[in-house]
């Protein structure tokens, strides 16, 4: 039961949710291409609490854009990085639920539980193959026991929040995605097979599962790492994917999702060949890409817009550890590539667009300046009124480069 969410589906966070119109138009275009892609709104609790938004108002923003563009296929509400201590207020404005347990991984578990984990994985002692691949993916008894204290807490606890948003949503109303991202150590394809098979076992039923990649995932720019070991990695996780769905009976349709997706501008066409050549989904979430491009449309609009935002960016530098912080695992600014305060005031709105904007071969782009403005959208939601009045005053130039950034250099490469 794959609900409304489509084969192909693209996550739209928008912090300030003034680019919902926007951000749909480039989903319009692919469908005129046709390749149809399931829009879904996400934003986590984290987000709600720095910009100080409710959940009901993605809701809000999403039927507005749907309405405007009117928008026929399915689209989503993704409750983003929630758990048991939050997930109550995103209940009535949700119905995709990220369910995030990463914070359960390496907490010990039971011996009964462990137990009752390599019983059911049986079959798999000794090894497994999957249809689609020569290899032996290696597996025994220690393997599940150590797979298991490490994160079968994970998985009940999964299995605690998927049932008490079953309980309050009803079948058929929602869909989970379990996502353990958040960690610095990636998931191997044989353990994303036991994830697959623990969430089984205790009867969750994902549509997606969002692991963590091999690689560097850092904010609003490229992939750091090494693209053969991601590819391969990834090709046998779609397998074991795959495979794991039919003989765990988990819903058809399962899929990964990229967490971190924006702006992955070298792993595109990688993830494009390979969930093509497999015949299988893929859902990618973006959020700071969006607000990136609000930045830039400000700056290119000049007089008090580019004031307004060489303010935000002097102010990020100044507050760089406070901003950064919560960030730390995400990103990677060398400080030497930070402009100085008096360089930046005398910049005029083509080097400032220049050096923000995603293109990584134009000499002024610099990845430094544009991930420290990515954690400064704190710092924007402090401005108010002053900040969202200049989003409207310049919502032309500021739509045409947000729709052109999800376009262009997102869902034409990565889908298309
Ligand atoms: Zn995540």
């Amino acid at each position: 039961m794959l609900n409304k969410l489509g084969k192909y589906s693209f996550g739209i966070g928008d912090r300030f949710a003034h680019q919902g119109v926007y951000q749909l138009k480039p989903f319009q275009a692919a469908k005129k291409f046709g390749t149809d892609i399931t829009p879904v709104w996400n934003k986590s609790h984290r987000e709600h609490i720095t910009v100080g938004s409710k959940p009901e108002s993605v809701k809000e923003e999403a039927e507005q854009a749907i309405k405007k563009c009117g928008w026929e296929q399915g689209y989503m509400i993704d409750a983003d990085h929630i758990n048991l201590q939050n997930v109550d207020g995103f209940l009535a404005s949700s119905d995709f639920f990220t369910i995030d347990v990463a914070y359960g991984i390496g907490q010990p578990c039971g011996e009964n539980k462990i137990q009752q984990f390599i019983e059911f994985n049986k079959p798999y002692i000794g090894g497994f193959s999957v249809p689609g691949s020569d290899k032996i993916f290696n597996l025994n008894k220690n393997m599940l026991r150590e797979f298991a204290g490490q994160f079968l807490t994970a998985i009940y606890e999964a299995q605690r929040i998927y049932q008490y948003i079953l309980e309050k949503k009803g079948e058929g109303n929602f869909v989970a995605e379990i996502s353990m991202d958040e960690v610095d150590k990636a998931q191997s394809p044989v353990e994303l097979f036991l994830v697959c098979s623990g969430l089984a076992m205790l009867g969750v039923r994902p549509v997606t599962i969002a692991p963590k990649f091999t690689g560097r995932f850092n904010k609003g720019v490229d992939y750091e790492g090494d693209l053969n070991i991601f590819a391969k990695e990834f090709e046998e996780n779609l397998l074991v994917i795959k495979y794991a769905t039919e003989i765990f009976d988990l819903p058809k349709g399962l899929k990964l999702s990229v967490h971190t997706g924006s702006d992955k501008f070298s792993l595109y066409p990688v993830i494009n060949q390979l969930i093509k050549k497999h015949n299988i989904g893929l859902h990618l979430k973006t959020a700071g890409t969006t607000w990136l491009e609000e930045v830039i449309g400000l700056a290119e609009a000049g007089g008090s817009a580019l004031e307004l935002v060489k303010g935000i960016y002097v102010e990020a530098l100044n507050r760089f550890d406070e901003l950064t912080g919560p960030y730390s695992t995400v990103l990677n600014i060398d400080k030497k590539q930070l402009p100085e305060k008096d360089t930046v005031e005398k910049w005029d709105s083509e080097k400032f667009v220049n050096s923000l904007r995603h293109i990584p071969d134009h000499p002024d782009y610099n990845p430094g300046f544009r991930q420290l403005i990515h954690t400064a959208y704190k710092v924007a939601a402090e401005r108010g009124e002053l900040f969202t009045g200049a989003l409207e005053a310049h919502s032309a130039v500021i739509g045409k480069n947000v729709s052109e950034n999800i376009l262009e250099r997102h869902i034409k490469p990565l889908f298309l």
